[in-house]
């Protein structure tokens, strides 16, 4: 057993230890060892004979066999994000969060299979389902994200799979996650959650009866805004499908990505729990100014997700959203454009703060969204609250 497999370890320890397994990190002919995991870059891989080449056919996932199926730095990754899941038996690496995905969803679906869909989730993994499955034969129903125990409704006798996201990553309502998953195993359903938003540290979904948990690497886990890369931890039972799948597709990762998020892991705890006291001051802030017209954070107490976050979430993260009251899109524009802490871009979870503007409305189906105030959202970094709030101050002059 590895050091990052050992479950008594707590989370923050497991992201010091992960992956750093002796035969990665040193060579006993070198006469020592070193902390990182070096960055291994290979596409072929030289055999000592032809017995070995044969023998190495039927290699596993931690042998070196070709450079696709990854070298060291690569399953460093894959065994720090797994140790970090309890519950979980392997993870998978793909060149970005939308490639885990439809990775996933290709895996556990098959024509005339059904999936349950959230209705608040990420605009692309919306477009995966009505496209490139819908083409497959794959039928898409998106539900309420606000639906617990009562999805067993929408459980038809071709449902394969139910895909969650909480919070949502754009209007932040918190999913019941274990009443779902709860359902989704007594019918024979298999559960996939987005946990980009909590990662493991603040949701270890598996252990709340999920089946696989995915991760754009790219966002909090990464940190830092220069390297792109999704994950897939799962189970005992859904894991060798996934592993099909992706040698079949060709998903790989490059080792140097790889070293970077790595980089990143180390750090993800006192960077999250920064990134989400900050974005609670902000938030705070935000809630008692008069141009505000509601907060989307499920830590705040008066947040509609808020009771289910504080029953089965460890902390927050730092990406929240807010309505700007009573005003229209031109204002959003001007409080957007005149703000110079923010970056306007997307992606989140790096260092640095972000704002895009939001329009959750063009892009439900199952459910409506009925509020008229124009929505913002924020990825709150690593600066001072105080110069952010002073920032924000000077968006609202400028309403
Ligand atoms: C960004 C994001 C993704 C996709 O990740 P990429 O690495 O950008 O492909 C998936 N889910 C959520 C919630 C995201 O915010």
């Amino acid at each position: 057993m590895s050091k990052s497999d050992d479950d008594s370890l707590r989370p923050a320890t497991k992201l010091v230890q992960g992956g750093r397994r002796p035969e990665w990190t040193g060579d006993p002919r070198l006469g020592g060892s070193i902390v990182n995991p070096p960055v291994w870059r290979a596409s072929t891989i030289l055999y000592d004979s032809i017995a070995d080449l044969k023998a190495r056919g039927h290699a596993t996932h931690d042998k070196l066999y070709y450079g696709r199926r990854g070298t060291p730095t690569v399953w460093a990754l894959a065994d720090a994000l797994t140790g970090m899941e309890p519950g979980a038996e392997a993870t998978l690496l793909y060149p970005s969060g939308v490639a885990a995905i439809s990775g996933g969803l290709l895996a556990l679906l098959s024509p005339g299979d059904h999936l349950l869909m959230v209705d608040s989730a990420y605009e692309p993994t919306r477009a995966f389902c009505t496209g490139m499955l819908a083409r497959m034969g794959v039928r898409t129903t998106f539900y309420d994200p606000l639906a617990g125990a009562d999805i067993a409704g929408l459980i038809e006798p071709a449902t394969k799979l139910i895909f969650l996201e909480s919070p949502g990553s754009l209007t932040f309502e918190v999913q019941d996650i274990p009443a779902i998953a709860a359902v989704a195993r007594a019918r024979g359903v298999l559960t996939m959650l987005d946990n980009t938003w909590a990662t493991p540290l603040f949701f270890p979904a598996l252990a709340h009866g999920v089946d696989v948990t995915m991760m754009s690497l790219t966002k909090y886990a990464g940190g830092h805004s220069d390297a792109m890369m999704g994950s897939l931890t799962a189970t005992r039972a859904v894991w060798p499908k996934l592993r099909s799948a992706a040698y079949q597709l060709g998903q790989t990762v490059s080792p140097d990505d790889c070293a970077l998020i790595l980089r990143g892991l180390r750090t993800l705890d006192v960077r999250l729990a920064r990134h989400g006291e900050n974005g609670l001051a902000v938030a705070g802030w935000l809630a008692k100014r008069p141009e505000v017209g509601r907060v989307l954070h499920p830590a705040l107490p008066g947040d509609a997700g808020h009771a289910i976050w504080a029953r089965d979430f460890a902390g927050t993260s730092g990406l929240f959203g807010f309505t700007l009251k009573g005003v229209d899109e031109a204002a959003r524009t001007r409080f957007i454009d005149s703000l110079t802490h923010f970056g306007i871009g997307f992606s989140w979870g790096g260092y640095e703060s972000l704002v895009v503007p939001g329009d959750p409305q063009t892009i439900r189906t199952a459910t409506r969204w009925t509020d008229p105030d124009p929505l913002v959202r924020l990825s709150i970094g690593l600066e001072d609250p105080a110069d952010l709030i002073a920032d924000l101050e000077r968006g609202f002059a400028a309403l």
